[in-house]
């Protein structure tokens, strides 16, 4: 067993990456974000599901890093709205990546819609690649409602906006140990962590 295997994430969003850190805090594996990496090109994310756009990402930066890779795509549906923003939710309101303005856009696209049609769900799906193969994907998805008015500072992106019923708050006020037992990404993690221990048995 060797201690330390170096994976790379791919994301340059904080809070995404101290989510994983979060998930995977026990494996013996460092986590790297893409911050030291501000000079790479960046992975083109035309895939038209979270599925497809992990792949292309996990790919893309594989190849530049000769590390391994875990990717993450995600993002927010809302079925008022069909789905939107859906693999667009980093830039919904535009090409910045702003989640001020994103979350604006959206609650003024919800605007008169009753608290009982505003389900929504986070969806993660997560990739682990080397080199051009991917050594395995997984899943997961967390069920809420979008709520008008913001609450708490936690988390990132929509989540201030991201009501969870079951703990009457929203995923911003939850506390990062509780948002990752049940999010999407923690889901998606967990589902992925038998392969980073494969990589850690075989090394
Ligand atoms: P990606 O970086 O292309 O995968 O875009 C993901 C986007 O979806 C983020 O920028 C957020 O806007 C949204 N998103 C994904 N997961 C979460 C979450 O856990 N909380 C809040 N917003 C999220």
């Amino acid at each position: 067993m060797v201690d330390r295997l170096r994976i790379l994430v791919a994301t340059m969003n904080p809070g995404k990456l101290r989510e994983v850190r979060g998930v995977l805090a026990d494996l013996p594996i460092k986590l790297a974000g893409l911050d030291e990496h501000q000079d790479w090109p960046q992975a083109v994310e035309d895939g038209e599901t979270f599925e497809e756009n992990a792949v292309i990402k996990a790919r893309h930066y594989a190849a530049l890093s000769g590390a391994y890779v875990l990717a993450d795509d995600s993002g927010l549906e809302v079925d008022a709205l069909n789905g939107a923003p859906g693999v667009h939710s980093s830039r919904y309101a535009g090409s910045e990546r702003d989640a001020q303005t994103n979350n604006a856009k959206l609650v003024a696209a919800l605007a008169g819609v009753p608290a009982e049609r505003r389900a929504a769900r986070f969806r993660c799906v997560v990739a682990l690649a080397f080199g051009a193969e991917i050594l395995a994907t997984a899943s997961g998805t967390f069920e809420g409602r979008i709520v008008d008015q913001p609450a708490g500072h936690n988390g990132f992106g929509y989540d201030p906006h991201f009501f969870v019923p079951e703990y009457d708050m929203t995923a911003a006020q939850l506390p990062p140990e509780t948002k990752n037992r049940i999010s999407h990404r923690g889901q998606a993690l967990r589902s992925i962590r038998p392969a980073i221990e494969r990589l850690l048995g075989g090394a």
